[in-house]
């Protein structure tokens, strides 16, 4: 279970009696260390670790980290906003017992994630667990509304022995193809058996489209679950990988072309038990309440995109007919539009039926996302805002068409055919659809006006994630496609 209470210092009531506990029976099955993990806000993954002995005192006192991270970029050079940035000042670690797990592919590890909290004891306001905590908490509270959550983890392997920075693919075989899972399949069976011991709930792997690519689709747990399993997924992806001389890569675009790895959500939201994504009275069963969530998601994804596409190389994979769901609509099982509505099958859709949001990718900090996320259809449910029409096909024809017509309008040369485009254009835009931002740019400006999810941030986060999009994007200033991918590829 997830321990939604704060911190305090001397430990949250049970913890240090707890720890104490763990410890032994920790180091009864040979456990040397505990890594103690977050992500900051450019979604690198960073740890410090203590030996067993130490996890009591680490649940009663944390363990010291400077806040620095919080605007670290993804090339470990450091940028600042008004509070963060400075030499000075420490934070304390504090990790969930709760989520504490004996690590199967690192023998001799355990893994929890972590809360930052400042010396005098406060939560620390760039603290991004903590914030999604809130988010989750605020929403039990003030709408009697929970969430199951999961993060579909798609990976690049390569081989170890390529040249430095370069990428060779581990397998050569075609995208789902039989190939690719013999030739991987010592690995993908000790990928099968860590997550198992780790009590990570699979439901399928599979080889996916792009070069080398692979993917990974687990069970939806509360949302602070869900982001705490995506990192934990990760770390698991890349030490058993280690173990078979292979290379990983979660960066959005190994390379500059093609398919990149996703990091789709899988989101439904509930009251008193029930999925309100199913069992309605609106589209494919959804109840007046998720459509307006839907809705209200929709509307923010150009913001959003600052949160859930954080590197410039996100826009390399966020680009049409490459599945990452590129345009503000939603379908019924639609596969380029931002928002897939999942029914799930006749008889399991009670508890199966959910909402996927594609525009998103592992560089993004999972907790920022989730809690992003869930704030924009929050406030889309409290507005019961109005759902658009859906889409089905790729939006790309309705939007791109749309700019074709209007010069062959102006030519004065229109065909049944062009006329019947523009009619489906008109109806696009009638429904919404936009293009999502082109770069971090043209997102972090999206972001910057979006004062609804700035709030829900918090000052101190909020300008963290501009900082450090806007730090990104000087970072590769004067780059081609190319060398941004490069310059990423074995980062995330
Ligand atoms: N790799 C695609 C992406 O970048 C997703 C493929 C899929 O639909 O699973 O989002
Ligand atoms: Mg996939």
């Amino acid at each position: 279970m997830t321990t939604l209470a704060d911190p305090v210092p001397g430990g949250r009531p049970g913890d240090v009696e707890r720890a104490a506990a763990l410890a032994g029976e920790l180091a009864g099955r040979g456990v040397h260390g505990v890594v103690l993990a977050y992500v900051d806000t450019a979604g690198i993954g960073r740890v410090k670790t203590v030996p067993v002995a130490r996890l009591a005192a680490a649940a009663a006192w944390g363990v010291g980290m400077s806040p620095v991270f919080d605007t670290f970029l993804a090339d470990d050079s450091i940028v600042t906003t008004e509070v963060l940035g400075s030499p000075d000042g420490d934070l304390r670690l504090y990790p969930d017992l709760g989520r504490l797990t004996v690590l199967a592919a690192q023998p001799g590890w355990a893994w929890a994630p972590v809360d930052r909290v400042t010396q005098e004891g406060e939560p620390h306001p760039g603290c991004a667990r903590t914030f999604l905590r809130r988010i989750v908490a605020d929403a039990g509270r003030r709408h009697g509304i929970t969430f199951r959550a999961a993060v579909e983890i798609e990976w690049v392997l390569g081989r170890d022995t390529a040249p430095e920075g370069a990428f060779e693919p581990a397998t050569t075989g075609p995208a789902y193809g039989a190939v690719r899972q013999v030739e991987l399949s010592d690995y993908c069976a000790e990928l099968l058996a860590a997550l198992a011991a780790q009590g990570v709930d699979v439901e399928q792997v599979h080889p996916e489209y792009a070069a080398g690519q692979f993917e990974v689709s687990v069970g939806a747990l509360d949302p602070v679950a869900a982001a705490d399993r995506s990192v934990l997924v990760r770390q698991t992806v890349r030490a058993v990988a280690r173990r078979h001389g292979l290379r990983v890569s979660f960066a959005p675009a190994v390379l500059a072309e093609g398919v990149g790895n996703g990091g789709h959500v899988h989101l439904s939201a509930w009251r008193d038990g029930t999925n309100l994504h199913a069992g309605g009275e609106g589209r494919y069963g959804m109840t007046a309440a998720a459509e307006s969530f839907v809705a209200g998601l929709l509307a923010r994804l150009p913001a959003l995109t600052a949160v859930t596409a954080p590197s410039p190389a996100s826009y390399l994979r966020l680009r049409p007919s490459q599945w990452a769901g590129v345009y503000t609509a939603w379908g019924r099982e639609t596969r380029e539009a931002a928002v897939r509505i999942v029914t799930g099958m006749r008889g399991a859709r009670e508890r199966a039926a959910n909402l996927e949001v594609k525009p998103v990718d592992l560089a993004a900090n999972p907790y920022l996302a989730l809690g992003c996320l869930i704030a924009a259809g929050l406030d889309g449910m409290t507005a019961s805002a109005p759902l658009p029409e859906e889409i089905t096909g790729d939006p790309a024809r309705l939007v791109d068409t749309k700019t074709e017509t209007e010069t062959t309008t102006e030519a004065d040369a229109e065909t049944d055919a062009e006329a019947e485009a523009e009619a489906e254009a008109e109806g696009a835009a009638a429904r919404g659809v936009r293009r999502l931002p082109v770069s971090l740019t043209e997102a972090v400006a999206a972001f910057r006006r979006d004062e609804l999810l700035r709030a829900a941030l918090g000052p101190v986060l909020a300008d963290a994630v501009t900082a450090v999009r806007e730090g990104e994007v000087a970072a590769v200033a004067g780059l081609d496609d190319e060398q941004v991918a490069a310059a990423y590829r074995w980062r995330y």
